[in-house]
């Protein structure tokens, strides 16, 4: 990337001050990483970017965008002043991706978002200089950062996109203008804003709004919700797949292994390999074949990369534990579907002594947070899965709802706070046998857990 001073303030609408004949090929907000070529972006947030400004200047940052209301324009810095740093910096992420000209692959849904895109990308590699969105930066800030991070040669952009309240995905819909958007699923994440699963599909629907004029919407044919908000729009070109076969694209067979998931589907005579276990996994993955498709990538290269996709740790990952047994790591985040899923796969895991699930609170769920907690007891059985450990203060509807079925002493439930008990009690019980599934969502901290007993 290389972008003027005089072309960045034309773009952002910027006026300049101390004027020189510089450019930058390189944006961040984070004053430690500024270096000689950055535009440093003084975010005003609880810490006020502004205040690190002398530190990345003294760090080598070539230009500072500055926000008018603030006092003490630098002196020693090419700046440009602009109303809203935020807005600045977002326009001229769209200013860099019109110069740019990839094909955007937007990617939303409840859950399954950053595994779809680590599929997508991986896909897209095989064929298309590709840039994905890095880790998890999904929303206002991260888009524009994703953007702005591209080489200028780039022929595919794959990108997440986060939802918290009603209007979000109709904003970034609008800035990246995608050529496919694709839903993974509609879940219970965010229910606390959006209260009804129905609001949560309308709020993931937004994901149209700058859909390009010949663009497709990929989605997931399973979800009702999906289909009957999809079929509103006359015009709108979809793509649907799924585990049903009503779907476009769907999975025909579907094997779990220790390691992954393997399964065929309706449209190749190809056997794919994914390095993940679950079914909504086999789900997030042919969402990406999908998309594959669409970009008109061969059948054997989607596979083949699909087989050797980079993916983000602690997202169902088989690991040995230090007890001689092995462990089933979800740590990264939960709610009820993922929840149900992993418990119901980890239920058919062949395993010489006892099954044994971690299971975290679920956050976010709001006022029903409880019933939905309990609704776990569904897919727990002593006959398959012989000792709960509960962990966190709403997973007490689950003790109670598991006490008709478990035998006293193999349901215990832990505060948060307090994982050297849990540690000490899971180390006391485990044996080389057994195998152990952790799951809770990101605030619960499992992963505490699983350092302790690898
Ligand atoms: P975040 O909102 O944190 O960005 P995300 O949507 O990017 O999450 P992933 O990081 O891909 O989702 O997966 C997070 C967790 O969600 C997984 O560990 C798994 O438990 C669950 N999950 C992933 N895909 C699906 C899916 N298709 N359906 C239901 N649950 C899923
Ligand atoms: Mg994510």
């Amino acid at each position: 990337m290389k972008l003027t001073l005089q072309e960045m303030a034309t773009a952002i609408n910027a006026e300049i001050i101390n004027a020189a004949d510089v450019a930058v090929t390189s944006t961040t907000f984070d004053s430690r990483k500024a270096e000689a070529g950055s535009l440093f972006v003084p975010l005003v947030a609880a810490n006020d970017g502004h205040d690190y400004v002398a530190s990345a200047v003294a760090n080598g940052a070539t230009v500072t965008l500055w926000q008018a209301d603030h006092p003490n324009v630098p002196t020693d810095v090419p700046t440009l002043v602009v109303a809203d740093t935020l807005v600045a910096f977002q326009q001229l992420a769209v200013y860099y991706l019109k110069q740019v000209q990839p094909k955007v692959v937007a990617i939303s849904g409840s859950n399954g978002k950053t595994t779809t895109k680590d599929f997508v990308a991986a896909i897209g590699a095989s064929t298309f200089k590709t840039v994905k969105t890095p880790a998890n930066f999904n929303n206002e800030i991260g888009v524009p950062t994703t953007i702005l991070s591209m080489p200028a040669d780039t022929e595919l952009l794959v990108i997440e996109f986060g939802m918290d309240r009603p209007g979000d995905l109709t904003f970034l819909s609008e800035m990246v203008h995608p050529d496919i958007a694709v839903l993974t699923m509609i879940g219970e994440a965010h229910i606390e804003f959006f209260k009804t699963r129905e609001r949560i599909a309308d709020g993931k629907m937004e994901i149209i709004a700058g859909l390009q004029p010949n663009g497709v919407l990929v989605y997931n044919g399973d979800e009702p919700l999906l289909r009957e908000r999809a079929g509103q729009h006359a015009f709108l070109h979809t793509a649907t797949f799924g585990l049903n076969p009503d779907n476009d694209l769907y999975a025909s067979t579907i094997a779990m292994n220790p390691v992954g998931a393997t399964f065929q589907t309706d449209k190749s005579a190809m056997t794919y390999h994914i390095p993940l276990t679950g079914r909504y996994n086999v789900s997030n993955a042919l969402a990406a074949i999908s998309v594959g498709i669409l970009l008109g990538i061969s059948d054997d290269k989607i596979a083949q990369a699909l087989a050797e996709a980079p993916i983000t740790e602690n997202r169902t990952e088989w690991l040995a534990g230090n007890f001689g047994g092995k462990i089933l790591s979800d740590v990264y985040n939960s709610n009820p579907t993922a929840a149900k899923e992993v418990l119901h796969f980890f239920a058919e895991t062949p395993v010489t002594g006892r099954r044994i699930a971690v299971l975290g609170d679920m956050l976010e769920l709001g006022e029903a947070g409880p019933v939905l907690h309990a609704s776990l007891a569904e897919k727990l059985d002593p006959a398959t899965i012989q000792h709960v450990y509960l962990v966190g203060d709403i997973m007490a509807s689950l003790e109670d709802a598991l006490s008709a079925n478990y035998p006293a002493g193999t349901v215990k439930r832990y505060s948060k706070d307090d994982k050297a008990t849990l540690i000490a009690d899971l180390q006391a019980d485990l044996t080389a046998d057994d195998a152990v599934l952790l799951k809770g969502s990101h605030g619960i901290h499992l992963e505490e857990v699983v350092t302790a007993l690898v």
